[in-house]
């Protein structure tokens, strides 16, 4: 069995790679679990060398991977470059950990105590479809530096990349079986590594629907999970902040929406109302939509004809449009950019994650109300605060219920820094120092003296 790759600009097929099924995924789970004790067993500053060939060799392939990336993600070379990058950089910062995973000394009566951080053995990685290989990075690096070995499941849209990886790992030196890809469907592969016996950790990123059964399942085997799931960020924007810099279409039309902590829910302080609309009209009305492989191209198209389906019924005939940019004519899942205004927080455009590109437009009335709205969601990922007022943006940035929140910018991710979030958002945090927390377990030893 085959699985057909869909180049989402064109429609059509760019790559056939095999589908792994129940057999397959057993297989790899095997493959991780025979490679476990020698790979624990690595000194940590061999491993720490290992992951920095891994490093360089993704670095050496790095505009290739890049162009795969966006040919399969159908996201602007440019946003795929930066993504490699970082790819390169999470296995960086990561390399650094093995020689650093410390343990504490603890004063106790008749001995001596001291806790060691344990690998967990095998875990299952799984990973969404609109920013495959950065995902899979910010899982991958942190549980091989801690010792554990790996099955990585990438969406079965986008595949290609994580063979990839896979591939480059070994070239790179990783033993056999450390770092294994499955691609195949989530329905078989990806709930056969929550089940399996033999994982004892699964890190998900995808939606929150998703992410509910992923719970329920792992518990019956008591695994680890880390969820990384969906958003309905707020951008709130005060009367008194930089309007032009508040209204940059990438907060919300970055990567066509697709984004978990895309700010799709703006918040803007009447006062401020007309002159943020007229900005964000004429700066959304410029976004240049087309081929990702065109250097100029700055929003690509949405990632398949279901996902087009879907993210559309939010803006039917009859919704108030307050304006659209445009989108290429012919073949290719294209959807122009569309803004909803004004909007009630309480509209199913507001209160359900789109991911795509149509960006609710809602009043609000001071700080108080500001608060209130952003915080009236299930979710809590990300989000940003605009204003002059240095106090007024800390009050903020304390009161909103999210993992993530950047104050006069739009940026979520950094490899050094804690992601993750609040309430149906997700459990457990990736990225920063204290990732490989979620893939050790605590073991703690008495030496009596
Ligand atoms: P999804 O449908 O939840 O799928 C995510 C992954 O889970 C895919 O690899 C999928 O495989 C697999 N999967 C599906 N059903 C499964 C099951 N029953 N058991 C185990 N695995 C299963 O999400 P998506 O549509 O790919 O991505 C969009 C969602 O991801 C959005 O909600 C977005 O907010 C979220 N997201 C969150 C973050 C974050 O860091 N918080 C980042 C990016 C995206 P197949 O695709 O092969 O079915
Ligand atoms: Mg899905």
């Amino acid at each position: 069995m085959t699985l057909a790759v869909i180049e989402p600009a064109t429609e059509r097929v760019m790559a056939e790679v095999p589908r792994a099924g129940i057999e397959e995924t057993d297989a790899a789970v095997a493959a991780a679990k025979a490679a476990f004790p020698a790979w624990r067993a690595v000194a940590p500053g061999d491993r720490s060398a290992l992951l920095r060939h891994l490093a360089e060799a993704l670095e050496a392939e790095a505009e290739d991977l890049a162009r795969l990336e966006a040919r399969n993600a159908g996201k602007p070379i440019s946003d795929a470059r930066g993504e490699i990058a970082m790819v390169v950089e999470c296995f960086r910062y990561y390399a650094a950990a093995p020689e650093r995973l410390l343990g504490q000394t603890i004063p106790v009566t008749g001995g001596v105590d001291m806790t060691f951080h344990e690998p967990l053995g095998v875990v299952g990685l799984i990973t969404p479809w609109n920013f495959p290989l950065v995902i899979a990075s910010w899982k991958v690096a942190p549980a091989l530096a801690a010792g554990n070995t790996v099955v990585l499941k990438p969406a079965e849209l986008t595949p290609l990349t994580s063979i990839e990886l896979e591939r480059i790992g070994l070239d790179a030196g990783l033993p056999e079986g450390v770092l294994n890809v499955v691609a195949g469907p989530g329905s078989v592969c990806g709930k056969r590594l929550v089940e399996h016996p033999d994982v004892a950790k699964i890190a998900f990123t995808g939606s929150t629907e998703v992410g509910r059964t992923i719970a329920a399942g792992a518990a019956q085997t008591i695994k680890r999970v880390t969820l990384e799931l969906g958003g309905k960020s707020a951008n709130v924007v005060f009367a008194d902040a930089d309007l032009a810099a508040a209204a940059a279409p990438s907060a919300v039309f970055g990567n066509a929406g697709q984004d978990c902590c895309a700010r799709s829910r703006i918040l803007v302080e009447r006062a401020g109302m007309d002159e943020f609309m007229a900005e964000f009209e004429r700066q959304v009305k410029s976004i240049r939509v087309g081929d990702p492989l065109a250097e100029e191209t700055e929003m690509g198209p949405l990632i398949s004809a279901a996902q087009r389906t879907a993210v559309a019924s939010y803006a039917p005939d009859g919704a108030p449009v307050a304006f659209r940019g445009e989108a290429p004519e012919g073949p290719g899942f294209w959807l122009a950019p569309t803004v909803l205004a004004p909007v009630s927080n309480s509209d199913r455009a507001a209160a359900e994650e789109i991911f795509g590109p149509i960006a609710c437009v809602i009043e609000f009335e001071g700080e108080e109300e500001a608060a209130r709205l952003a915080n009236d969601t299930i979710y809590g990922l990300s989000g940003s605060i605009w204003t002059r007022d240095g106090a007024k943006a800390l009050r903020m940035a304390r009161a909103v219920e999210t993992g993530v929140i950047s104050i006069n910018s739009n940026s979520s991710v950094r490899v050094s820094t804690p992601f993750g979030g609040f309430k149906q958002s997700g459990v457990g945090r990736e990225l920063g120092p204290g990732a490989l927390e979620h893939y050790t377990d605590v073991k703690n030893v008495y030496y009596a003296t």
